[in-house]
């Protein structure tokens, strides 16, 4: 992989919503790996809801195994990850691909068999890639209203249009 395609997302989607169980059957993948905050929910929502209760439970009947990989501490990921019992690895350093291959040894799948689900560049699609797992993006939900937000937001701009021309060029070939 070049490596300016480390920082490239291999797909991006409105919510995780989107990436139900028959688009990932498509794509022959039978695991993924969530990122906790602004892609599952926002940092207030301490507990899924009802909604993501059902989404998990349609990816579970289809078979696909599941779990997350946050940054947050463990507090947060573990009260997250109560009532859904996922394999959950919190504080995991991301772009550090440590919590992500120890999903993928969880699983027992190939890495291309797995995806990553999460909001952000230089923390989510670096750590997958470097996994060697494909990255889907999810606009964040809600993102702080920090200065320093707002700047990594800023610098992820390059590569999500780089994203958008690869799409349109692979969209035009097919
Ligand atoms: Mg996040």
């Amino acid at each position: 992989m070049k490596r300016i395609r480390l920082l490239v997302p291999d797909g991006m989607y409105k919510d995780i919503y989107e990436i139900n169980a028959q688009l990932l059957m498509s794509l022959g993948k039978e695991g993924v790996v969530f990122d906790i905050d602004n892609t599952v929910a926002p940092y207030e929502i301490l507990r899924p809801t009802q909604e993501m209760k059902d989404y998990f439970t349609s990816l579970g009947k289809s078979g696909i195994k599941i779990a997350f990989v946050s940054n947050n501490k463990n507090d947060r990921a573990n009260v997250f990850n109560e009532e859904l019992g996922f394999f959950c690895v919190p504080d995991a350093s991301k772009p550090s691909p440590k919590g992500i291959l120890r999903c993928v040894k969880h699983m027992g799948l190939p890495a291309g068999k797995m995806l990553l689900v999460g909001d952000q560049i230089f923390t989510d699609c670096l750590a997958a890639h470097l996994a060697k797992l494909e990255f889907y993006m999810v606009k964040p939900i809600k993102d702080k209203n920090t200065l320093f937000f707002r700047i990594k937001r800023f610098f992820e701009k390059p590569f999500i249009h780089i994203y958008k021309k690869m799409k349109v060029k692979n969209e035009s070939n097919a």
